[in-house]
């Protein structure tokens, strides 16, 4: 009987594994359908300048809308796209379509795109990101690429080198969600990124938290004694932006100054010159100075 069960639930777990991989199959084989429909999107995020409480740059984050599922989370089907040999194409479309969407705004705005470490250990990113660069128009000096640590894992050496070699073309180079995954500080010996962008696990927790915001005062002492600025990721609450601004953050982003923003609310914004959530950002601005 014991038997009979045993036999029963690994049945039973083995169905649920063929689910799960059926279903990332079926999702798969719909994205590859998906990269030359119009189902791949960007929203765009902005992030202010902790000083100004202007908008500098924007982030694009990719939106898939499936016909029958309806939105599908970035994580999930950048993974997929990893795993089924697609991020290359679906990373060119992403830059494409983030290069071309920024040539419709002011001058003064960058634009950041989030690369996958298969894009960079490709080796073909430089001439992938020259060549849009080229027929999208957009100057090199407003685009901003952000990599993570998890790209530090293999091929370190060549991979300095592809960044070295992308920083030619007069891009910037951003280190994303620093500090959850395999961070070391030697990565800073021998690459100055751009800017720092702390993650928002810091954030969330730094007002309850000491090693939280103690950490978030270590990499912000770090970047400003490199000259690499450090954004705030995930800012939700006042009481967080003041503090953040107060440990020298140089920019914010998150939803207390707004969610992604679909592309043509993005485009209104930016035309407006509007500062989103002005006064919070001001009052603290009094507190500190
Ligand atoms: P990320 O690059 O760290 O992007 C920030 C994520 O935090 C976004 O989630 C954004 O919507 C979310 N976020 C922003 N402000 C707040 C806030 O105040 N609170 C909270 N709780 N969340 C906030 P999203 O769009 O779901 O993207 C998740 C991740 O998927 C991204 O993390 C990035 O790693 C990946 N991803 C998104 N688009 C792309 C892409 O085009 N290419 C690649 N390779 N990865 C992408
Ligand atoms: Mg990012
Ligand atoms: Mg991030
Ligand atoms: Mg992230």
């Amino acid at each position: 009987r014991a038997k009979q069960q045993g036999r029963g639930i690994v049945c039973f777990f083995s169905a649920e594994m063929d689910r799960a991989t059926q279903d990332r199959r079926e999702l798969e084989r719909d994205l590859r359908a998906a990269l030359d429909s119009g189902e791949i999107t960007l929203a765009y995020q902005p992030v202010l300048s902790a000083s100004t409480g202007q908008i500098t740059s924007v982030e694009a984050l990719a939106r898939w809308h499936h016909p029958v599922r309806g939105p599908i989370p970035p994580d999930l089907f950048i993974s997929i796209a990893e795993e089924g040999g697609l991020i290359a194409q679906l990373g060119k479309r992403i830059l494409r379509i983030a290069c071309e969407e920024a040539m419709d705004w002011p001058e003064h705005i960058k634009v950041a795109v989030n690369i996958s470490p298969m894009q960079v250990h490709a080796g073909d990113l430089f001439k992938v990101v020259r060549h849009i660069l080229t027929i999208t128009g957009l100057s090199p000096r407003r685009l901003q690429l952000e990599v993570t640590e998890g790209l530090f894992l293999r091929d370190i050496d060549h991979t300095f080198r592809e960044l070295d070699q992308l920083r030619t073309l007069g891009i910037q180079i951003l280190m994303d969600d620093f500090g959850v995954g395999y961070s070391s500080l030697s990565y800073f010996e021998r690459f100055r990124f751009d800017k720092v962008k702390i993650d928002q696990s810091f954030v969330r927790q730094m007002l309850a938290s000491q090693a939280s915001s103690a950490i978030i005062q270590a990499v912000v002492g770090l970047g400003t004694k490199l000259g690499m600025g450090v954004v705030a990721e995930g800012v939700e609450t006042a009481e967080q932006m003041a503090a953040l601004v107060e440990a020298g953050c140089t920019h914010l982003q998150g939803y207390l100054f707004s969610k992604p923003l679909r592309s043509a609310e993005i485009k209104a914004c930016l035309l407006a010159n509007a500062r989103f959530v002005p006064r919070p950002i001001e009052s603290a601005l009094r507190v500190v100075s």
